[in-house]
């Protein structure tokens, strides 16, 4: 009888933990979302500024900061230990295949994409002055992308390498942005079709026997796209390999969902190795309502069920007002993101910080 009763005992305290547990973890589901922001470093600025600033993220809800120091190694080794400190993590964010001004790259003028119009970006920039693409698929410009991804890699303390315009030159831009470069995009137009340098059209006549530069709508070329999309993923791939060697992860800034991708900047993110996706659902730029963030994320989601890959949504803060703000929050939420990003750090008003921090 004792005994019974001790065992009912024992089973009641186990019952009372385990609901304990599942309360707990409700409360963890709900108040689970990460919090991301991107900020671009200035090494000009005190280290005080610096605490100043990430003692701010942390104190209204944010989890990490994801920096651009140029490629900076020694800049990124100084600020990484202050944000952590404030209790933030640091995600190492780079230009990937969109290097302006990269002073190795800029001595290797054959490094770069060239068009279907046969230019190329080492001189003639597309759409805006920094658009200075490289090629993916030429052995040595595909090789600096990956020292560079290296050297961040190595950096002490941050959590990942985080790949921006890892993807060709957009050959449709955003429609919310055509006006204002006074442009009509109804087909793919040969100014802004890359790479048609000499590697890349030798390869591609080896592997399929056609020219991709005598095709006379190579717009439907199936094989000419894939043949693209599949030297970033290799690109991407390798550098998710690099990033683990040296214990870190590997994220990246993606268009809105894989198909979009596709289309805009021949971009297929779901096929990817990579630990964390943050798709740039910036839907001012789409002439679209915070919904259509839930419907993005959504797609991204669905493409991403079998994979162990993360989504957080990314968002475009100015344009929002702290409402919509906290409806976008809410759409990204309830289609499956782990977290949300917020570009940028610096243009985040205190309105829009009181609805970020009500979350947490
Ligand atoms: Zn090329």
């Amino acid at each position: 009888m004792k005994n019974r009763i001790i065992y009912l005992a024992i089973f009641v305290v186990l019952f009372g933990a385990c609901q304990k547990g599942a309360e707990q973890k409700q409360n963890k589901i709900t108040n689970d979302l990460k919090f991301w922001t991107w900020i671009t470093a200035d090494g000009s600025r005190a280290d005080s500024s610096y605490v100043a600033e990430f003692k701010k993220y942390k104190q209204n809800g944010l989890d990490a900061v994801l920096i651009n120091t140029h490629t900076d190694s020694k800049l990124l080794a100084r600020l990484t230990p202050i944000a952590k400190k404030e209790g933030l993590e640091v995600h190492a964010w780079i230009m990937a295949m969109n290097r302006p001004g990269d002073s190795l790259a800029l001595q290797h003028p054959d490094w770069y994409a060239v068009s279907r119009e046969g230019k190329s970006c080492y001189d003639t920039r597309p759409y805006v002055d920094y658009y200075q693409w490289l090629c993916p698929t030429r052995k040595e410009s595909r090789q600096h992308v990956l020292n560079l991804v290296e050297r961040l890699a190595k950096v002490k303390g941050i959590t990942s390498v985080h790949l921006d315009y890892i993807r060709f030159c957009d050959i449709f831009l955003p429609v919310g942005l055509l006006p204002k470069y006074n442009l009509v995009q109804n087909t793919e137009l040969p100014q802004f079709d890359f790479c048609y340098c000499d590697v890349c059209v030798t390869e591609f006549m080896k592997k399929h026997q056609r020219d991709p530069q005598k095709m006379k709508h190579s717009e439907i070329d199936m094989e000419w796209k894939q043949f693209r999309l599949n030297k970033i993923k290799a690109v991407v791939d390798e550098a998710y390999k690099i990033a683990h060697n040296h214990n870190k992860e590997l994220s990246a800034a993606v268009f809105p969902y894989p198909e979009m991708a596709d289309h805009m900047v021949r971009q297929r993110w779901d096929k990817w190795n990579i630990d964390q996706v943050l798709p740039m659902i910036y839907n001012h730029f789409y002439n679209e309502g915070t919904d259509w963030i839930g419907f993005a994320t959504a797609q991204g989601i669905k493409d991403l069920a079998n994979k162990k890959t993360e989504l957080h949504t990314g968002i475009y803060v100015p344009p929002l007002s702290p409402k919509e703000l906290k409806e976008a929050i809410v759409q990204a939420k309830a289609s499956g993101a782990k977290g949300v990003a917020f570009f940028d750090g610096s243009a985040i008003t205190d309105e829009q910080f009181k609805v970020i921090k009500s979350f947490k």
